[in-house]
């Protein structure tokens, strides 16, 4: 089973952290977890000013150290930015202590506000934790661009049905994901942008 749309109970049992933003504003929150990766970050960069869109990066720590020309060139163009762990952990399989250790590395590399957990798997205890010094940003729609057993074209008519008003979308500027993102993301931004929408990135 494959969920699009993060499901209500998840939403409800977690609700101290960010999903969606207003249901009543024509606004879009486009994310992009893993990065910068060279090549594909810009090509992101790119096609969301062609649109005139902003969003924001939840960068990893690993990745910001090797490509830091990469990461400012995020922020210079207007995008937010967050962290993304140094290591891309696993909540689940790590320790409070050993994962504030690798999201601490990160945020000598990424000044941010904003925690997006890898996987989305994170443990109440860590939540409590981070949420002293974090908004912790999780999503309503998941692209599933690293998939790649989903043909490019079921990505795209699942994130279009699954996108509405105040949606928070995850992509990968990452290799893995590319293939799907980068025919997803331009027409994404003009199915939208025809409706009236903007993008925005997350303050
Ligand atoms: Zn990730």
């Amino acid at each position: 089973m494959i969920y699009w749309n993060t499901p209500r109970f998840i939403i409800k049992w977690f609700s101290h952290l960010e999903w969606h933003y207003s249901r009543k504003e024509k606004t879009i929150y486009l994310t992009f977890d893993d990065g910068p990766t060279p090549g594909i970050t810009q090509q992101v960069l790119d096609l969301l000013d062609k649109y005139n869109a902003k969003a924001t990066f939840f960068c990893l720590g690993r990745n910001v150290d090797r490509h830091r020309d990469i990461f400012h060139e995020i922020i210079a163009r207007g995008h937010s930015t967050g962290n993304h762990t140094y290591s891309h952990l696993k909540g689940w399989k790590s320790s409070v202590k050993a994962y504030a250790h690798d999201v601490n590395l990160a945020s000598k590399y990424i000044p941010s506000k904003l925690f997006r957990p890898p996987y989305g798997r994170i443990r109440h205890v860590q939540t409590r934790y981070l949420s002293k010094e974090f908004r912790i940003i999780m999503w309503d729609v998941l692209s599933h661009d690293y998939n790649r057993k989903i043909s490019q074209k079921i990505c795209l008519k699942s994130v279009l049905k699954s996108t509405k008003n105040g949606s928070v979308v995850v992509f990968h500027d990452s290799e893995k994901a590319s293939k799907n993102m980068l025919f997803v993301l331009p027409r994404l931004l003009e199915h939208f942008s025809k409706k009236g929408f903007t993008f925005s990135r997350i303050e």
